[in-house]
């Protein structure tokens, strides 16, 4: 049996950070100051062809929110704690409040679940994230196999999720984001990123298979939540995302500039990414090569308030298909719970027996990150040829692979 070595109960406060660098006599670095760093002429006239920014090029507008990698290893007492072979619990949990969504995207990679209405049972969700978070969990994204929002008592769980001192964030179609709502729940979220698939109404409602008038309600959504903000002066990141297809491709800068005149603090244009157990294949060869010239129309929008978030190495690792890793390492760093309470190892294996741990609704959640199934199903090798590319945890993969099978000369740092 692991030694978890579970922390007494974290006070609720400011937004958990990152843990304490490991340095030698635990000498903790004072923080880089937070100001624009100004860069020599030279470097600033090649940084602006990239970031299509000024001369003063203000560092922490450049994707400030690291959407385009991972953040593992700012977190260097678990990954530590993990390498040297001690049980660890996660950091980061997504949960499907939904199993019932209002639109039927054609895209959508959990298809396959079906559509049928099951939403998770707030109290005991409630209990267990309190549980979570004493157990050393510090995030949360509320998003899974349909519509959050659907959930009624979202605006709640939402709430007690931040009580406890967990990072709080939401992935939605937006639709149901109306302004009581969003006036219950905005503060105390760290995100909203609102999945939302072309740039006018038409194309919206061939891609979402939705009302047209729904592309306008979630922006209308959308602007009044970003007048919200700045009125209650909230940090909370306002974001959009688009999956770039066929369907939407001349579209792209359209929903940027829409984007942007909304008071979004960024828009992401990432690659499909074909589920295996997806119903859907209509997506499965699309290629991106075409695409990456985008970026650089898209980045002439940015500046210190907006950023497009292109993920081109992303569409590139899709484009080649290659895992940078054999083994999947991450999954003891995160956990998935879906809309019936099961604790899975991964989304990708919802279903699969193998990698079901257990089920929040019947145990706590130690007992069943400890419990017998967990260990067993993390002793099976995870076959990668079933793993979808560029799965959530692939960043992470190459990270944790790369601290095991380090190259060589690494201390030429
Ligand atoms: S899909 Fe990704 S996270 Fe899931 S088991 Fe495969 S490699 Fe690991």
């Amino acid at each position: 049996m692991h030694n978890f070595g579970v922390r007494s109960t974290p006070k609720p406060g400011p937004r958990s950070g990152t843990e304490e660098p490991l340095c030698p006599g635990n000498a903790v670095l004072p923080p880089a100051p937070a100001r624009p760093y100004a860069l020599p002429a030279k470097r600033a006239r090649l940084a602006s062809r990239w970031h299509g920014s000024r001369d003063l090029i203000d560092l922490n507008q450049v994707d400030k929110f690291g959407i385009d990698g991972h953040k593992l290893h700012l977190h260097p007492g678990r990954v530590e704690a993990w390498l040297s072979g001690r049980g660890i619990y996660p950091i980061y949990a997504e949960i499907a409040l939904a199993r019932a969504c209002n639109h039927r995207c054609v895209f959508c990679s959990m298809d396959f679940v079906g559509y049928a209405p099951l939403f998770l049972d707030d109290g005991v969700l409630r209990a267990r994230l309190t549980e979570l978070r004493r157990l050393g969990l510090k995030s949360v994204m509320y998003a899974g196999e349909g519509e959050p929002l659907l959930n009624r008592q979202a605006a709640r769980i939402i709430r007690h999720s931040r009580r406890v001192g967990l990072d709080v964030a939401l992935t939605t179609n937006g639709v149901l984001l109306r302004p009581d709502l969003c006036r219950r729940i905005l503060a105390d979220l760290s995100w909203v990123k609102v999945s939302i698939n072309a740039g006018t109404a038409a194309t919206y409602a061939r891609v979402h298979r939705a009302k047209p008038a729904d592309f306008d309600a979630v922006l209308s959504n959308l602007a009044y939540a970003a007048r919200y903000k700045k009125s209650r002066g909230l940090k909370t990141a306002l974001g959009m995302q688009m999956v770039l297809l066929p369907e939407n491709r001349r579209e792209v800068l359209a929903l940027a500039r829409r984007a942007k005149a909304a008071g979004m603090d960024y828009l992401v244009v990432k690659p499909y990414s074909q589920h295996p157990l997806s119903r859907t294949r209509r997506f499965q060869d699309i290629r991106y090569e075409r695409d990456y010239a985008l970026a650089e129309r898209l980045e002439r929008l940015n500046d210190g308030r907006f950023h497009v978030v292109f993920r081109r190495e992303t569409m590139r690792r899709w484009d080649e298909k290659a895992k940078g890793y054999g083994r999947c390492l991450g999954l003891p760093f995160w956990t998935y719970i879906d809309a019936a309470g099961d604790v899975w190892g991964c989304s990708r294996f919802l279903g699969d027996k193998d990698f079901l741990y257990g089920n929040i609704l019947k145990s706590g959640f130690r007992a069943i990150w400890e419990g017998r199934a967990r260990r067993r199903s993390l002793r099976r090798e995870v076959e990668l040829r079933r793993c979808n590319f560029n799965c959530r945890l692939d960043e992470i993969n190459r990270y944790l692979w790369l601290l095991k099978h380090p190259p060589e000369h690494v201390n030429f740092i």
